[in-house]
């Protein structure tokens, strides 16, 4: 029996810092079948950044056309700059029935929720507030007044954590990553994804 299935979309966020960007480099050199969706952002390049392929970074007039064209799956502002998630990539992987990560914020996670009730919503966290402070203060990037409203944000964004089905914590990378591996795999087992094996009965 040949089974056509449309992908699964899965959606990570977190605590600035928590290691998102850094989980999701290494998921996708461990896992090449899952595409990762590039956000457009109004943030400016961090050092080493490269347009395309971390973000594709566009102007303000650029980002509010994309909204006002329907372009975005989901957008948000976040720490003073605007978010989204460009829609055709995503839509189109999934018909293709490949499954797609978006590494976003919760505001966004929880438009997409609203949108893709079938998506799987994981939440990274840091080991503890001492690891976060020094992740973010270690990762060199941000100015003070950022690092204050990012680190300031922590406490109340975890509080979010109850709105996602599943939790990982970021201590060592290779261990965060095989986590999220056996919830990739066992979201393709649910018994509610996998009804049409009863359709020859
Ligand atoms: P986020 O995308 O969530 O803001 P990053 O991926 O930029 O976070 O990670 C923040 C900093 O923490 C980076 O300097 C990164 O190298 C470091 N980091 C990420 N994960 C770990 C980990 N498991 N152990 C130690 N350092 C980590
Ligand atoms: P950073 O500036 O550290 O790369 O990202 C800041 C925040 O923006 C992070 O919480 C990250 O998850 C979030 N983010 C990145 N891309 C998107 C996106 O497309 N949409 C939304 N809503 N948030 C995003």
């Amino acid at each position: 029996m040949t089974r056509s299935r449309s992908g699964i979309l899965f959606v990570l966020s977190g605590p600035s810092g928590a290691g998102k960007g850094t989980v999701c480099g290494a998921l996708m050199q461990r896992t090449p079948e899952l595409s990762l969706s590039i956000s457009a952002t109004t943030r400016a390049p961090r050092p080493g950044e490269e347009h395309g392929e971390n973000y594709f970074f566009t102007s303000r007039s650029e980002f509010e056309e994309k909204i006002a064209n329907n372009q975005l799956l989901e957008w948000a502002e976040v720490y003073g700059n605007y978010y989204g998630t460009p829609r055709d990539f995503v839509e189109q992987k999934l018909a293709q029935g490949q499954d797609v990560l978006l590494e976003i914020d919760i505001q966004g996670a929880m438009q997409v929720k609203h949108h893709y009730p079938t998506g799987v919503f994981l939440f990274l966290v840091p080991p503890s507030a001492t690891e976060l402070k020094a992740r973010i203060l270690g990762r060199g990037t941000e100015s003070e007044e950022s690092f204050r409203k990012r680190f300031g944000a922590a406490r109340q964004e975890l509080q979010m954590m109850r709105e996602y089905n599943y939790v990982v914590v970021n201590d060592v990378v290779e261990a965060a990553c095989q986590r999220i591996e056996a919830v990739i795999e066992a979201e393709h087992l649910s018994v509610k994804r996998n009804l049409d094996l009863l359709l020859d009965w």
